[in-house]
């Protein structure tokens, strides 16, 4: 189609951050990368074949869909269901090869009764709460769980992990609540390799505690954000060269002269005070670029900055181009990425719209397509 609203999404790219992250990594440390989201907006099946030809070990999904999903196109990795199997998903779990995280009695009481009707064993991840009160059984009762699952025959316990409340926070506090964090995982993986429990994997670091806290590596790291080249911290000073993976663009749809004093899109919240030439953009807040960036963000148009003038609007976003010459439609925009020598990044765009780099990834809408190309071969 003819809309040059696009997000490109180079292969090579993750294939570099993998290799970047891996030398980061202690000695037989493996990686199970996070496609959950749509791989983060970049599209989880090109990503997740990539990855796999990248070499790791695990892929990791949010839900049994997304499972799905990537066991239909021919994945064939094994993938943990990270944030919640229902007691209706487990016959389709165990038929796609799909492994669940528990963390709840019913789920593993319902689990051990469907799995009576396969005659293999079903692997499972076990999570353990050690602080972030989000998805696990507390460390507090870790006992009753190691009691309860040493005696399962039907379920094969591949993985114990916990999940850090501030891994990326340089406060001292925060720094010694993940120490806690650590002590307490650790204190339950004790617990239950002593009950003859033997996890292939244990796992508890995510991109920002990969690259800060070696002690959270274990045999297993989980990360998303870094493999898409955004740096959750500290990855540069380590010495770990990301590259963004994805370029949202789009190209000029319309020049206009704008007299000195007229108002520019809805509720005439922009009005230039010279004469302007102000440029519109085929993308709004239906496909993700957030309206917040109003009169905030700005766009690279030959090789330059030019800020959004006005609000967003659904599909149409206006910018001023009046100090950049020449500019005309069909001229290339990126919204996120590098052109030329100027980049926005998700960080910077996060900024702008007061979130954080992963919803601006993730905010990125079904409208627009993800073209998958390998930047290597180009050059
Ligand atoms: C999303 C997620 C991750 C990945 O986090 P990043 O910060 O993107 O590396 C890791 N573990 C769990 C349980 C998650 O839900």
């Amino acid at each position: 189609m003819g809309r040059p609203t696009v997000a490109e999404v180079d292969l090579d790219a993750l294939t570099h951050n993998v290799q970047q992250i891996r030398r980061h990594l202690k000695e037989k440390v493996e990686i199970l990368a996070v496609v959950k989201a749509d791989a983060y907006g970049h599209g989880a099946e090109a990503v997740a074949k990539e990855l796999t030809l990248a070499g790791v070990s695990l892929l990791g999904v949010a839900c049994v869909e997304e499972g799905i999903a990537l066991r239909q196109s021919g994945v064939a990795l094994p993938i943990l269901v990270l944030s919640g199997v229902y007691p209706g998903d487990l016959q389709e779990v165990i038929r796609n090869r799909l492994t669940p995280v528990l963390y709840t009695w019913e789920t593993c009481r319902a689990l051990v009764e469907e799995a009576k009707k396969f005659p293999q064993q079903v692997s499972v991840h076990v999570k353990v709460d050690t602080g972030m009160n989000r998805l696990g059984f507390s460390w507090r009762n870790w006992g009753a769980v190691v009691e309860f699952l040493r005696s399962q025959e039907k379920l094969r316990i591949e993985g114990l992990l916990s999940h850090l409340a501030v891994a990326e926070s340089e406060d001292t506090e925060d720094r010694a609540f993940t120490q806690e964090q650590i002590r307490r995982f650790k204190a339950c993986v004790h617990q239950a390799r002593t009950a003859g429990m033997e996890p292939r994997y244990v796992h508890l670091g995510n991109s920002a505690a990969t690259v800060r806290w070696e002690e959270a590596q274990f045999n297993l790291v989980r990360t998303g954000l870094i493999l898409y080249g955004v740096d959750p911290g500290l990855a540069r000073e380590k010495g770990i060269a990301l590259r963004p993976a994805l370029t949202w663009k789009t190209a000029v749809l319309s020049v206009k002269q704008v007299p000195a004093g007229d108002s520019v899109s809805y509720g005439r919240l922009y009005s230039s005070r010279r004469d302007s030439l102000i440029a519109t953009l085929p993308v709004g807040y239906a496909d993700g670029y957030r309206r917040r960036l109003s009169n905030r963000g700005a766009v690279l148009i030959r090789g330059q900055r030019a800020r959004v003038a006005g609000v967003v609007c659904m599909d149409l976003t206006m910018v001023d181009v009046t100090t950049i010459p020449g500019v005309q439609p069909g001229d290339e925009v990126v919204l996120l990425g590098r052109q030329g020598r100027e980049e926005i990044s998700a960080a910077e765009m996060a900024g702008w719209a007061e979130t954080i780099p992963y919803e601006v990834l993730c905010a990125i809408g079904k409208r627009v397509p993800r073209l998958h190309v390998h930047r290597k071969d180009k050059n």
